[in-house]
């Protein structure tokens, strides 16, 4: 996600505290680093190929239909879960019951659920809106370590005034990302029960699913939406419905609306696709353009893009943008937000965490990687560094959303170009390719970060400073 601050998110820090280092200057242009190819000391340490899915992840069905009012989805969602360690619930999170969220109308409500193994169901607070932040399913009985179940819930979904949000009606728009109640679990950890804490950053943590998505909208409008080579069916009765997969998939947006798109696959073979108003701030075209060129600037040090297709659906601007597995809502025309928004497909997409217990995993990595094709002068960086606040924190550590994207955002991009200086580029960006490659699909932590970086001390101790990494590793 990138606040609506206008500008890259670490400039916008830099701004916020009153330094205007990077809005002055004018830094000399230096190329992305291309990975290595050596061989790292240690074979063990970086893997010869990046990690593959887990081959018991959720497998889960979304099925959507945007009524004619443009503000109510009515939807199901059958999840085929096998736990990696025994339980009796599931347990999913309903970010539209968010306190930030809610107050403009967005709300979830689970109208049903069913299942051979369930006994019931019932929300819980969380932090949440009423009626509740997660809504708990129980089971019947505890299901062991690699046993499955399947349950269906029934839901629905009201989408409030557009603003910047993950849900939204405006323009002849409706978006929604996370709209469906989002299965709760971290493997060799359990449920996030995390509560929400009113902040505009994201509190969840969700495995990467086998998905398959279904959207019918009234026929005149297009979708886009997270998943592989969408298209729609024949009208009928007035609607058409999409249908797209997409096997390695956190979490779903979609937006239906008048859009125009144009489309073009990368020399990678990624189909992108944007759709934007026609004639509004950007053309279809130039969208494209510019999501295509951010592809090739961080796939030159972050390894090829993780998805088959990238959709990209320009909103009103509402000064931000939020991203989805394969899908961003970009609610700005800057390009500097779409390139920190393409750059979570890696942070965040592929290497999943834990959004409210590691924030910075996915939002300084994310600022850092939109910064290293065009890095700030180093005396901003510096100062950034040691700025107030732990880049590590939690997300109900921070007072506000002002601390919280000074620290997260602001420290944590500049501690990590600074890291990279210290290590040297080529070295550091090498170890974070490795440690991309390594936590591929999963749901990473600090301490993956510090196995990556263990030959690289002088960037240990840049990141312990921040506050990011502990001492002890
Ligand atoms: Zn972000």
């Amino acid at each position: 996600m990138t606040g609506r601050r206008s500008g890259g998110a670490l400039l916008a820090v830099l701004l916020l505290s009153g330094c205007t280092s990077f809005a002055d200057g004018d830094p000399p242009r230096v190329d992305a680093a291309p990975a290595t190819t050596q061989a790292p000391a240690d074979p063990t340490a970086c893997p010869a190929e990046r990690a593959g899915p887990d081959p018991d992840r959720p497998v889960i069905d979304y099925d959507f239909r945007l009524a004619d009012d443009l503000r109510t989805v009515t939807g199901s969602e059958t999840v085929v879960f096998t736990p990696d360690l025994p339980t009796d619930e599931l347990v999913f999170r309903l970010v539209p019951n968010a306190p930030e969220s809610a107050p403009a109308g967005n709300g979830l409500v689970v109208d049903g659920v069913r299942g051979d193994d369930v006994r019931g169901g019932g929300y819980e607070a969380a932090g949440g809106a009423g009626p509740g932040g997660l809504y708990v399913v129980q089971l019947d009985d505890e299901l062991a370590a690699g046993e499955s179940t399947e349950v269906r819930l029934d839901f629905t979904l009201s989408i409030g005034e557009g603003g910047f949000e993950r849900f939204g009606v405006a323009e002849g728009i409706t978006w929604w990302g996370s709209g469906a109640p989002l299965l709760a679990w971290e493997t060799g950890v359990g449920w996030a029960r995390d509560p929400f804490v009113g902040l505009t950053g994201e509190t969840a943590s969700s495995e990467a699913a086998d998905v398959t998505l279904t959207v019918s909208a009234p026929e005149q409008l297009t979708v886009l939406m997270t998943g592989a080579r969408a298209r729609p069916s024949e009208p009928r009765d007035g609607r058409r419905t999409w249908r797209a997969t997409e096997p390695v998939a956190r979490d779903v947006a979609v937006a239906a609306g008048p859009f125009g798109t144009a489309e073009q696959e990368t020399p990678g073979g990624v189909l992108v696709r944007a759709g934007a108003l026609v004639d509004g701030e950007l053309e279809p075209a130039e969208l494209l353009d510019q999501t295509v060129a951010a592809i090739a600037e961080l796939e030159a040090f972050l390894g090829p893009f993780p998805y088959e297709t990238l959709t990209v659906a320009l909103l009103p601007d509402f000064g931000g943008g939020i991203e989805y597995p394969g899908m961003i809502l970009e609610a700005t025309p800057s390009r500097d937000v779409l390139v920190h928004e393409v750059a979570h497909m890696w942070f965040y997409g592929m290497v999943g965490n834990s959004q409210f217990r590691d924030p910075w995993l996915d939002e300084a990595f994310a600022t850092w990687a939109e910064a290293v094709p065009d890095p700030p002068p180093a005396r901003a960086v510096e100062s950034a560094v040691d700025r107030e606040g732990d880049v590590g924190g939690s997300m109900d550590q921070f007072a506000g959303d002002r601390p919280y994207v000074s620290a997260v955002y602001g420290k944590g991009g500049a501690a990590l170009l600074a890291a990279r200086e210290a290590a040297g580029p080529p070295a550091f960006d090498e170890a974070i390719r490795c440690y991309v490659d390594a936590t591929a699909w999963s749901i990473a932590t600090p301490e993956d970060v510090a196995a990556a970086l263990a030959d690289l001390p002088a960037a240990v101790d840049v990141l312990v400073r921040a506050g990011a990494l502990d001492a002890d590793g």
